[in-house]
């Protein structure tokens, strides 16, 4: 018997977003966030170009620019929430 066939094609080398663990580094000087064309669980990703970290809105933390403001397209998702 054979079941192949039961599991979905996954090509190798090359992560799904929706298993992937979200990367989430220490932000520093650097950090510019930006919205990715990734979606990860049905949410919009976010990442930081400066310390590669990534952020999707049901992270219990709130991404940050460099200025130590939050990101505008973040600050409308997370408004959008309350
Ligand atoms: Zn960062």
């Amino acid at each position: 018997m054979s079941s192949f066939g039961a599991f979905p094609f996954r090509r190798r080398g090359r992560l799904d977003p929706d298993d992937a663990p979200l990367r989430i580094r220490s932000c520093r000087d650097l950090c510019s966030w930006h919205r990715t064309p990734v979606e990860r669980r049905g949410e919009p990703m976010f990442a930081c170009r400066g310390c590669g970290s990534q952020w999707v809105p049901s992270e219990h933390w709130t991404p940050r620019e460099s200025s130590g403001g939050i990101p505008p397209a973040v600050l409308e998702i997370v408004r959008a929430e309350i």
